[in-house]
């Protein structure tokens, strides 16, 4: 509604309603179609359109619909992205709540499980493989897509640079998706502040794969290399790059317990 506000100058919901459905699309074909059944015209042109295109490297009109279901859209002045209850990040940061969780487990950092594989397919009677899974099988079917992304970051000697952790850039205009200034995330006190921006990229295979990009094509190539990992014995694919899917957090850590549970209690049996 706050957004809603500032476009329109409307206060009500069914002001709003109003404005949207003037444009309603009955069944939305692709992602340009969906975004203006669910917000309009409008906010389609100025907030989503150029920011989808710059992420996505592709026009609206030929992506799919349900990327853009992920936008909640509410009828409230609740300023939130998004609605759960609890929301944030551990104290500390990823990196202390990771150091925990692993205290007294060997790490061995920085080796590519594929420039040994045998090796490490021998550790153990069971691994937990999450990297690609079409690399696993030698890209037998193909090659998934993916978009990347390219981080510059800059110390700035000022002590607020944006006020906010994350502040989006919709224009077409400008390269880059959004700024990051890391200090909000935490209210962490210092005289200088860093910043980076984000820029959308295209995948190779030499940057990191960062998005699936979860179309019809690579959904059916995924589909076949899937089911060569349901019959794998040893090997347990897990998390974004081996479900060839976007995960939040939550999600991915939700998954994780429940495999791990699984697991314990087959060993169990
Ligand atoms: C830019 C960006 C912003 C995000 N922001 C948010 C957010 O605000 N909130 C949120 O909830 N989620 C966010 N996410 C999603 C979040 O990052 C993922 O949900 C999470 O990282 C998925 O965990 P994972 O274990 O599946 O994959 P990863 O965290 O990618 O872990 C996979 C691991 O496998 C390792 N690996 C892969 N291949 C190999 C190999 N060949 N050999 C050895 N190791 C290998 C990788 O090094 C990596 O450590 C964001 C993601 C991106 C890309």
């Amino acid at each position: 509604m706050n957004t809603f506000y500032q476009m329109w100058k409307i206060k009500t919901p069914n002001e709003a309603k109003n404005i949207i459905e003037k444009k309603h699309v009955k069944n939305p074909k692709n992602l340009e179609e969906q975004a203006i059944k669910l917000v309009g015209e409008d906010i389609y042109e100025k907030l989503i359109k150029g920011y989808t295109e710059k992420q996505w490297g592709k026009p609206c009109s030929e992506l799919p619909p349900f990327i853009i279901n992920r936008l909640p859209v509410r009828f409230t002045y609740y300023n939130n992205y998004f609605n759960d209850q609890y929301q944030g990040i551990p104290i500390g940061g990823y990196t202390k709540i990771i150091e925990r969780l692993l205290k007294n487990i060997e790490v061995r950092l920085k080796c590519d499980f594929f420039d040994n594989r045998e090796k490490y397919e021998k550790l153990a009677n069971k691994i937990v493989y999450t990297g690609m899974i079409d690399q696993f099988y030698d890209y037998c079917f193909g090659e998934l897509e993916y978009r990347s992304l390219k981080f510059e970051s800059e110390t700035k000697n000022l002590e607020n640079y944006q006020g906010n952790a994350v502040v989006n850039y919709t224009e077409a205009e400008i390269d880059y998706t959004r700024i990051i200034e890391h200090k909000h995330f935490e209210n962490t006190k210092t005289s200088k502040t860093i910043i980076t921006k984000e820029y959308p990229v295209k995948y190779e295979k030499v940057k990191e794969a960062y998005y699936p990009i979860n179309d019809v094509k690579n959904s059916k190539t995924w589909e076949k290399y899937n089911k060569l990992a349901k019959n794998e014995k040893n090997v347990i694919f897990g998390g974004r790059l081996a479900e060839y899917r976007y995960y939040d957090m939550w999600e991915v850590i939700k998954e994780a317990l429940k495999v791990a549970g699984d697991e314990l209690s087959n060993a169990g049996d």
